[in-house]
C-alpha cells in the first residue's frame, strides 16, 4: 500500500476550484476500519466554508463559466471524467478499501459504478428535453426543464466513491452547481474525484466539496439558504432534520435512508440459484448498504432444508484483511458501528443459527463482526425490524403467499424486495402487492443499477436516484404560456 501516500488528499477542501483549508485551520483524523490506525486527516469544516463553497457554486451557476456550457459540453465533461475514473480505478480502490474497510473485490466493483454513474449521466445530459402542449387557439406553450441552482448533497460513508457519483451525476448533467458533504467516516476517494473532475476542466465552482462533522458542516449546508435543493443518503434520524431544515428554506429534497428488506422464497424456488445471492445480498459491504437484503422469508415446508445450507454457509464467511484479494467480509466502518452491531447480535430475541469467524491474520485493531444467521424471528421482534446495518441475517417462515406479503411489508421501511419463485403469476401478483421501490425476480440487486429508478417508501426515504429519473429530481419545470395571438 505505499503508493496510497501519492493518492492521499490534503486535509482540504475544493471551494471555487481551489484547494483550501478549513477557515478555522481545523483537521481530523482519519482511521482506517482495517486495523484502526489513523493514517490521514480531513479539514474539519464550520459553517463559514459551507458558506464560501455554496457563494462559489451560485457564482458558477450565475454567470460563471459553468453556466456558459452547453448540455452536450457539459455531458463530455462527464465522460472524461468517467474515462478518468477509469484509469484510476485500481489506485482508487486500493485508497477505498483503506478508508472504508469493504474488501478490495468490492472497491474494484465500486470503481466501476463510480464510472458509470459518469457515463450515463454524460450520455444522458443533452437528451433530456422539453416538452410542447396543446392549448387553446393562439397559444404556444412550453414545458421547459431547468436546473435547481445549488444543489447540496450530503453522503454517507459506505459508498464514498459511488454516491458521489450518484448524487453529483445527475445533479451535474442538468446544469447544477453542486456543494458536496461526503461523511466524515470515508470520504477520501470523493476527494480524489472531485481533484479528477477539476484536471479534466470541470469550470471553478461547478463542484464543491466541504468535509467535516454533520453536525456542524452537514447542518450549515442543510439550512443554508443559498442552497435550491438537498439530496440525502444516510440515517432517518438526520434525514428528518434534513426534511425540516428543506422545508424552512421552502426547497425540495430526496431522502435515501436504508432499508429493512426482504428476499420472500417460495418452495418452488431455484435455491441452488437463490443460495449464493441471498448470502451476497447481506454479506456484501459487511452488510452496510442501504438495500441490503437483511430479512429472509421462507415457505414452511422448505424453511428446515434452506436454513441448513444458509448456516453452512453463514459458518465458512471469514472476516479478513480487505486488502486480501479473495477477502469477501471486511471490517465495519469504525468502532461505533461494530458496537451496535454486535449490541443487536447480543440482545437478538431468537435463535442463533450460525456465525462466521475472524481471520487469524486479520490485523489487530480492525472493527472485525462475524456474519450472524438467526432464525426462526419473531417478525415483529427488533431484530426482524431495525436496520442492523451489519453481517446480520435474520430468516422468517410463512405459511402462504398473503402471509408472505404481509410480513414483508410490515415494517418501516420499504426499499427493496427480492422475489423467489418459478410461479410467473405469483411473480407479478406479490411484486404489484409489496409496498417498496424496487422488486428484484429471481435474483437480487443490492448496489450496481445505474440505470433503474431507486428510491424508497416512509422510513426509506423519498425521491428516486438512478436512472432517468434522477434527472427530473435535479431539475424543474418551468411552463411558458405565449399568447400570439
Ligand atoms: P448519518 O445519517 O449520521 O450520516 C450520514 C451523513 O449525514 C454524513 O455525511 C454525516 O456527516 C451527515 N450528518 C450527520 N448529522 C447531520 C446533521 N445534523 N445535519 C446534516 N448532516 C448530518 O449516518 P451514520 O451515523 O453515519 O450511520 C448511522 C446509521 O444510519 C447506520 O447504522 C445505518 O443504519 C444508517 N445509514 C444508512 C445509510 C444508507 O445508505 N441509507 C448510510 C449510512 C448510514
Amino acid at each position: 500500500m505505499d503508493n496510497l501516500k501519492d493518492l492521499l488528499p490534503d486535509p482540504l477542501n475544493l471551494i471555487g476550484g481551489r484547494w483550501i483549508p478549513a477557515a478555522s485551520a481545523r483537521e481530523m483524523e482519519v482511521r482506517s476500519p482495517v486495523d484502526g490506525a489513523v493514517f490521514a486527516a480531513i479539514a474539519d469544516s464550520g459553517p463559514e466554508d459551507v458558506d464560501a463553497a455554496v457563494r462559489a457554486a451560485r457564482a458558477a451557476f450565475d454567470g460563471g463559466d459553468w453556466s456558459k456550457l452547453t448540455a452536450a459540453e457539459r455531458g463530455r465533461l462527464m465522460l472524461k471524467l468517467s474515462a478518468r475514473i477509469a484509469d484510476e480505478a485500481e489506485a482508487l480502490a486500493r485508497l477505498e478499501t483503506r478508508d472504508n474497510g469493504k474488501p478490495l473485490k468490492q472497491a474494484r466493483a465500486d470503481m466501476l459504478v463510480t464510472a458509470r454513474y459518469f457515463e450515463f449521466y454524460g450520455g444522458a445530459a443533452d437528451k433530456v428535453h422539453g416538452e410542447v402542449i396543446p392549448f387553446l387557439t393562439g397559444y404556444n406553450v412550453e414545458m421547459h426543464r431547468e436546473p435547481h441552482g445549488v444543489t447540496g448533497h450530503i453522503i454517507p460513508w459506505n459508498y464514498p466513491a459511488q454516491m458521489f457519483a450518484r448524487s453529483l451525476a445527475p445533479a451535474l448533467a442538468m446544469g447544477n452547481a453542486t456543494v458536496l458533504k461526503p461523511a466524515e467516516d470515508a470520504c477520501l476517494t470523493a476527494l480524489r474525484i472531485a481533484e479528477l473532475a477539476r484536471e479534466v476542466g470541470f469550470p471553478d465552482g461547478a463542484i464543491n466539496v466541504v468535509t467535516g462533522r454533520g453536525e456542524v458542516a452537514g447542518k450549515a449546508l442543510s439550512e443554508h439558504p443559498g442552497v435550491d435543493f438537498l439530496s440525502f443518503t444516510g440515517s432517518p434520524e438526520v434525514g428528518v432534520m434534513i426534511q425540516v431544515a428543506a422545508a424552512k428554506n421552502f426547497i425540495g429534497c430526496t431522502l435515501e435512508l436504508g432499508g429493512k428488506s426482504p428476499q420472500i422464497v417460495f418452495a418452488d424456488a431455484d435455491l441452488e440459484a437463490a443460495y449464493p445471492v441471498i448470502v451476497n445480498a447481506i454479506i456484501q459491504n459487511g452488510g452496510q448498504t442501504c438495500s441490503a437484503g437483511s430479512r429472509i422469508l421462507i415457505e414452511r415446508p422448505i424453511y428446515d432444508q434452506v436454513m441448513a445450507e444458509l448456516a453452512r454457509r453463514f459458518g465458512e464467511i471469514v472476516c479478513s484483511d480487505s486488502s486480501d484479494e479473495n477477502a469477501v467480509l471486511g471490517p465495519l466502518i469504525s468502532a461505533r458501528q461494530k458496537q451496535r452491531v454486535e449490541r443487536y447480535i447480543e440482545e437478538a430475541d431468537a435463535p442463533l443459527v450460525a456465525r462466521g469467524t475472524i481471520a487469524g491474520n486479520a490485523p489487530e485493531g480492525g472493527y472485525y463482526v462475524p456474519a450472524a444467521l438467526f432464525g426462526p424471528c419473531d417478525p415483529t421482534s427488533r431484530i426482524a425490524q431495525e436496520e442492523v446495518f451489519g453481517p446480520v441475517l435474520c430468516a422468517i417462515p410463512f405459511d402462504d403467499e398473503a402471509e408472505a406479503i404481509r410480513i414483508a411489508n410490515d415494517t418501516e421501511y420499504g426499499l427493496v424486495t427480492g422475489l423467489w419463485t418459478r410461479d410467473g403469476s405469483r411473480q407479478q401478483r406479490v411484486s404489484k402487492a409489496m409496498r417498496c421501490g424496487q422488486v428484484f425476480i429471481n435474483g437480487y440487486g443490492a448496489g450496481g443499477g445505474v440505470e433503474l429508478p431507486f428510491g424508497g417508501v416512509r422510513k426509506s426515504g423519498h425521491g428516486r436516484e438512478k436512472g432517468f429519473e434522477a434527472l427530473h429530481e435535479f431539475s424543474r419545470i418551468k411552463t411558458i404560456v405565449n399568447n400570439h395571438g
